[in-house]
């Protein structure tokens, strides 16, 4: 698979595909990190911090929409910086990303969709996922904010 159309694909503008750690009949999985130009947002007090030096990397796995039929899981990597208004450590945020959720806020939204026509358990079965992991999703990622 090409890493060009893998990245229009996915429509991540401001994230590069730095690694592709497997990629198989049924799934993906995609390194990402956003590109050096994007702000990074403080997650603690949501200003953007200018100037601030990277305190370390975090990785997040999550999973998005399918792509070329297949599941996909962003390795996403995220900046730590130390907050200048309470000197503690934070990573950034991310737009389509929800803190401490497993899945992107569109596979949310799709998930949202699919269990507002079928049961916890038929939109399991039509994502491959099983019917807990559809609950906890529906609990925590679609909290509109
Ligand atoms: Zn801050």
């Amino acid at each position: 698979m090409q890493r060009y159309s893998i990245t229009q694909a996915l429509c991540l503008p401001e994230y590069k595909i730095i690694g592709i750690l497997s990629d198989s009949d049924q799934e993906m999985h995609l390194q990402i990190r956003p590109y050096k130009r994007k702000k990074a947002k403080c997650s603690g007090c949501g200003e953007y911090h200018y100037g601030q030096k990277i305190h370390s990397f975090k990785e997040v796995i999550v999973e998005d929409l399918r792509l070329f039929r297949k599941r996909v899981f962003l390795h996403v990597i995220k900046r730590r910086y130390r907050c200048v208004k309470d000197g503690r450590l934070y990573v950034e945020a991310v737009d389509w990303l929800k803190p401490r959720c497993r899945v992107t806020n569109r596979l949310a939204k799709e998930i949202y969709r699919l269990t507002s026509i079928a049961t916890n358990q038929e939109a399991g079965w039509y994502l491959g996922m099983n019917d807990e992991k559809i609950y906890r999703i529906d609990k925590s990622c679609l909290k509109r904010d």
